[in-house]
């Protein structure tokens, strides 16, 4: 077969359950393409050669015994470094967890081996997934593989960059405010956040519990979904996790559950025009005309409580940080500094701390500190989560209406690296369109509507109830033939070749 890197998941594990291409062959490929791709991206942070293809061989080997082959085998992956894995660093692109080797596998680890699927290594983020573009890693900045002096997204930066650069077909992503489909979106690639609650965060490096969670990268809306199903459903080990069956997103995704024919979509109001970029208004409006045609009954609905979703996020995402992070003393995992036998123990955790925290999390530590100290609770923490119950209510009242809602995924395209570094608010705006369904908890997908402003990626937003995951992939699966169609083939086809360090 001619190159690996440009099969789909779906492609790839046909191919390797029908024999014509080793899972060895596939890690090689994509081994070989983050050899020459990643000096300029810097998508991973950890790569072990010899790690992937043991992983690799095992897919192999049973196959070659008959054994049954997991749904995805041999297909390469690449997974945030918030999740613990076995035999690999765990560092959140922190300082403060430099060295640390856990001893156990997340939950998603242990699904992704049962499924054959093969992790190639730990992609770069924002420490500890706090950031929009990957630049508050303390492991360098990523690139964004369309220009690469424009930022990747963020948190989950280096997933997304992964992916649209051929490095690997599938990632792994967290999501608590938009930290997989902004960086999809800019990317130009397909993010899902699924319902909270439906993938386990046990070994999910917690940022802000009531938010957090994983979801897939892919090139496609079906291969996204075949992660989805790897990766989703009920584990003990996590308190939050639904005990429920994972809704259809695979059945969704292959059209088994229809089109968008009859569908009734809801244009947010709120989530649109002032402080988006002409580019970004003009897909949308696009795919809004495209839904249309295609016979969904689209109207528009106002959700007034969106307009506070960013104050209420960044207070109760640094309140439950602020508790999270506490754990990190330099006592029990990774860095401890200042430990010369002179200083006490909490001259130890201070200096530790003050050593190991990015700038960007000291931020967030002390913003969340002071929301939930004595006397400022009720104004700030407090309010924050009434407006969360108002967000979840437009929500509620909303999806009585309508099946989906829909929004541009962001504002603008992908901003320059360095332009918001500065300027804490300016970064906090990419998350805008992205919030609301965090604080409610439905599941969102960004899926590629075309390109905008300075000829970079374009997503669209498609969210939807609690627990009816299915309905945005059924929707996204429809759109995404159609925009190919109107763009004459994927929008990754368009990406100019990356420089590659030795022979392509
Ligand atoms: N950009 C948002 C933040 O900085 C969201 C991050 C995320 O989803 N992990 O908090």
């Amino acid at each position: 077969m001619s190159d690996l890197t440009r099969l789909d998941a779906s492609e790839t594990a046909a191919a390797v359950a029908a024999g014509e291409v080793t899972a060895r062959e596939v890690a090689g490929a994509h081994l070989d393409r983050i050899e020459q791709t990643d000096e300029a991206v810097h998508a991973f942070v950890h790569v072990d050669r010899e790690l992937t293809l043991a992983a690799a061989d095992a897919v192999d080997a049973a196959r070659a015994s008959g054994g049954p082959l997991g749904p995805l085998a041999g297909v390469p992956l690449a997974l945030k470094d918030v999740f613990t894995m076995r035999g690999a660093p765990t560092t959140c692109g922190s300082k403060i967890l430099d060295g640390w080797r856990p001893p156990y596998d997340a939950t998603v680890v242990e699904r992704l081996r049962d499924a054959g699927v093969v992790v190639l290594g730990k992609t770069n983020m924002d420490e500890f997934a706090m950031g929009s573009s990957t630049e508050n890693s303390a492991y360098g900045v990523t690139h964004n593989p369309w220009n690469l002096e424009r930022i990747p997204g963020g948190s989950s930066g280096g997933s997304s960059a992964a992916v649209a650069a051929r490095q690997a077909p599938l990632a792994i992503g967290t999501d608590t405010g938009g930290s997989i489909r902004q960086p999809a979106a800019v990317t130009g690639i397909v993010g899902v956040k699924p319902t909270y609650g439906a993938v386990s965060r046990y070994g999910l490096v917690a940022f802000s519990s009531s938010l957090d969670q994983g979801g897939p990268f892919a090139r496609s809306v079906l291969d996204a979904a075949l992660l989805h199903e790897v990766m989703a459903g009920h584990d003990p080990r996590d308190a939050t996790s639904i005990d429920a069956p994972v809704p259809p997103v695979a059945a969704a995704a292959r059209g088994e559950l229809g089109g968008v024919d009859g569908l009734k979509v809801g244009v947010v109001t709120q989530l649109q025009g002032e402080g988006y970029q002409p580019g970004v208004q003009a897909r949308f409006d696009e795919v809004v005309q495209l839904l249309t045609s295609l016979g969904a009954d689209v109207v528009e609905v106002s959700c007034p409580s969106f307009d506070y979703a960013l104050p209420a996020y960044y207070l109760i995402a640094p309140s439950e940080c602020s508790s999270n992070l506490a754990r990190f003393d330099g006592m029990r995992y990774g860095l401890r500094a200042g430990d010369d036998g002179k200083n006490g123990v909490e001259q130890v955790m201070a200096i530790t701390r003050a050593e190991g925290f990015g700038p960007e999390v000291k931020r967030r530590i002390m913003l969340g500190t002071y929301a939930l100290s004595a006397g400022y609770y009720d104004a700030y923490y407090g309010q924050a989560q009434k407006v969360r119950t108002l967000i979840r209510r437009d929500f509620e009242a909303a999806y009585r209406d309508v099946d989906v809602l829909l929004s541009p995924t962001t504002p603008t395209v992908a901003f320059p690296i360095g332009e918001r570094a500065d300027d804490p608010v300016a970064m906090y705006k990419a998350d805008l369109a992205t919030l609301p369904s965090s604080l409610y908890g439905g599941p969102a997908m960004s899926l590629p509507a075309g390109l905008g402003d300075d000829d970079l990626p374009v997503g669209v937003q498609l969210m939807a109830a609690v627990q009816r995951d299915e309905q945005v992939y059924r929707v996204g699966a429809a759109l995404e033939s159609a925009l190919q169609e109107r763009w004459g083939g994927p929008l990754l086809d368009r990406i100019p070749e990356l420089a590659t360090g030795g022979a392509a």
